[in-house]
């Protein structure tokens, strides 16, 4: 009866993770509230219609409006995914898939995986039950090889368009195409079947209509039209609707405070020193709120982490209430989550971000920005060949969506770490990185896609001339190309399967062929990660000494080898001993970290290396490369590297003088 019933209820409640159970509840009720407060929930229904009446619809909306997190969902319940079809978003930054797609997962109240997942280069958390769909753009050209169509999607959004990665442009290009193919089939399909809707179609499409199709229209199949979001935070729809014929743009107003800005007085001798100042400047005298400092990569931020740790030290424990929190790309994704974390009652957090915090992720409580005025970029000479990241100034619209994140919540500050004069000579927007990047790699993607005519195909921004020529240079010498310029068979086919820079492609089927692939494997692997060896400053000779117990004379890769399989080995030898049990895993972990340590290995980049390997491995045996190990015998694996990354090759100049 009910009284039992009653009971029962009572009985469950005093189960020990009842606590846990009302936390989840008062955090469901509150992401509920967060959700109900974003900008972008008071035009809900307005972007809904503008989606059903426009196939192409550019959305122009301020960085933390609610746009990556709400707009899929909006649309899913709107029923934008009948028939099983999915929404697909995607961004330039795997963090950013990774962090949204948690959070919306989180949102939905789905585990992560299920309706909600994200897919980014060796790592797929979806499902055939994933609707909403997070990818990086890169995911998406290359799914774009396997379904020419992308019939599995309703609805892209390409988000972030503003940072015009190379991966967006191309992708617009493509989805322009695919678009003028699915909304023609469903034109004729139409026709006969529902005048009224047709003429719908046609009036909103005018668009692709000039853009050359090198896709086969369809093949006579129907597909379901194909609606485009591009989603940017720049102010400037411009570019996007003049791309695509006149598309329609809207606005979505942002909620933005004041934000006092600081210039430094005078040029400052050393960026990361500047920094530190600020931040115990901030920590010190100004009002409770978190800090944002944008720094341009790895390195910069965990040297600052340590410097900041130190400084913490010799300050009176009162005012040691200061924690430091990274965000950078190759942060492992579990660790990713920390920003999103407040810090520990009473303390204040600073967040060490690259530019990834600049439009991707909002992080909230943020009211201090620190912004020293640089960023990472590629750079890419096509007379050398050679493609590099630098350092560089932001421009200015960087600097001001860098301040803009200090008063999202209410009134900031921006600390510029430079005098207010250089803001004025700063470019006023970022150059597009297809106009700097090396193009072998969209170029091998753009043939197989049936691309042949690179330099007419509609690019957003053309490339120079001179890059695109040089890249299917070095394509040609790689055998990826024909005399003709046609993709090679097999060579140039496989290498456009795999999702590596077709240097490393080429290295992997050439040593299919010569017996050598385990090796090749682990040494692409160990080449894809940051640096394997971690030489602290204060312990130099140690960190040789320890080095030189994996160096090998055949050269840097065989040394990269050796690390590889020594820790190979001891893992091996530990199964021997304690067996394959799950409870070992952690044990492992922990056993493998001390032995980095140890050994001077940076054991983040050997982990990271690791699941490489194992995607990798994954991808060549689908495609049925032979994989053995040369064992001694390591001529022919040296002549594979030679053979593949001969592009890289230099002349030493003679004794002594260390130039090449
Ligand atoms: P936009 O795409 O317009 O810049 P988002 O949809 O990314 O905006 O963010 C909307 C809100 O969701 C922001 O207030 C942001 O702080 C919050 N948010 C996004 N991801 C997370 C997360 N992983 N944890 C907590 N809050 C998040
Ligand atoms: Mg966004």
């Amino acid at each position: 009866g009910p009284r039992s019933n009653l009971q029962n209820q009572k009985k469950q409640s005093n189960f020990p993770n009842k606590s846990r159970n009302s936390d989840s509840l008062a955090r469901r009720e509150r992401i509920k509230s967060q959700r109900l407060s974003l900008p972008i929930a008071s035009v809900k229904e307005r972007l809904i219609e503008e989606v059903k009446t426009h196939d192409i619809l550019i959305i122009v909306g301020e960085t933390g409006s609610g746009k990556t997190t709400q707009l899929p969902q909006f649309l899913f319940n709107a029923g934008f995914c009948r028939d099983g079809k999915a929404i697909g978003i995607t961004q330039p930054r795997r963090v950013a898939a990774v962090t949204v797609a948690k959070r919306v997962a989180e949102e939905c109240g789905v585990e992560l995986g299920q309706k909600v997942g994200y897919s980014i280069r060796f790592d797929d958390k979806t499902s055939s039950s994933t609707r909403i769909k997070y990818m990086t753009d890169g995911l998406l050209l290359r799914e774009a090889l396997l379904d020419p169509y992308l019939s599995r999607y309703s609805v892209i959004i390409v988000d972030e368009a503003h940072e015009r990665t190379v991966h967006t442009d191309v992708l617009l290009g493509l989805l322009k195409n695919v678009q003028n193919v699915r909304s023609n089939s469903m034109k004729d399909h139409v026709n006969t079947d529902d005048k009224k809707s047709k003429n719908r179609t046609v009036q909103e499409k005018g668009t692709g209509a000039q853009c050359t199709s090198f896709l086969k229209q369809g093949h006579g199949r129907k597909f379901p039209p194909l609606k485009l979001i591009i989603m940017s935070a720049s102010l400037d729809a411009r570019v996007f609707s003049e791309y695509f014929g006149g598309a329609r743009a809207v606005h979505i107003e942002g909620r933005q405070h004041h934000v006092d800005i600081l210039y430094a007085l005078h040029p400052v001798q050393d960026y990361l020193d500047a920094t530190l100042v600020t931040i115990f400047q901030i920590h010190l005298e100004e009002a409770p709120g978190d800090i944002l400092v944008f720094l341009t990569g790895q390195e910069e931020i965990e040297s600052i982490e340590g410097l900041v740790q130190e400084q913490l030290h010799k300050l009176p424990e009162a005012n040691r209430k200061l924690s430091t929190v990274p965000i950078f790309s190759s942060l492992p994704s579990e660790q990713q989550m920390r920003v999103f974390m407040p810090a520990s009652p009473g303390h204040r957090k600073v967040i060490l971000a690259t530019n990834i915090a600049e439009t991707s992720v909002t992080i909230p409580g943020i009211k201090y920005v620190i912004d020293p005025g640089f960023v990472k970029a590629r750079s890419y000479d096509p007379v050398k060949g050679m493609e590099s990241l630098i350092i560089i100034p932001t421009s200015k619209a960087q600097a001001l969506q860098r301040s803009g994140r200090a008063g999202r919540e209410g009134p900031g500050k921006c600390f510029r770490l430079y005098p207010e004069h250089e803001f004025e000579k700063l470019e006023d927007s970022t150059k597009p990185e297809i106009k700097r990047c090396n193009l072998s790699n969209v170029i091998l993607q753009l043939k197989a896609l049936g691309v042949d005519d690179i330099i007419g195909f509609d690019f957003m921004e053309k490339p120079s001339r001179a890059a695109i020529i040089k890249s299917l240079e070095h394509l040609f010498l790689l055998g990826a190309l024909t005399d003709d310029c046609k993709l090679s068979e097999p060579v140039g086919h496989q290498m456009a399967r795999l999702p590596l820079d077709p240097i490393y492609s080429k290295a992997l089927i050439l040593a299919s062929q010569f017996n050598c692939l385990e090796e090749m494997l682990i040494t692409v692997a160990m080449l894809s990660v940051e640096s394997i060896f971690y030489t602290p400053r204060e312990k130099l000779d140690e960190a040789r000494t320890a080095a030189k117990c994996f160096s090998s004379p055949d050269g840097d890769h065989l040394t990269l080898v050796n690390v590889y399989r020594a820790v190979d080995g001891l893992l091996e030898k530990r199964k021997m001993e304690f067996g394959n049990e799950k409870s070992l895993k952690g044990k492992n972990e922990k056993f493998l970290r001390k032995w980095c340590k140890e050994n001077f290995i940076n054991g983040r980049s050997l982990r990271h290396a690791r699941d490489i390997h194992s995607q990798i491995r994954g991808h060549v045996e689908q495609m049925g490369l032979r994989i053995s190990s040369c064992g001694d015998d390591v001529l022919q694996f040296r002549r594979c590297l030679a053979a593949s990354f001969f592009l890289n090759a230099a002349l030493k100049q003679p004794e002594g003088t260390y130039r090449y």
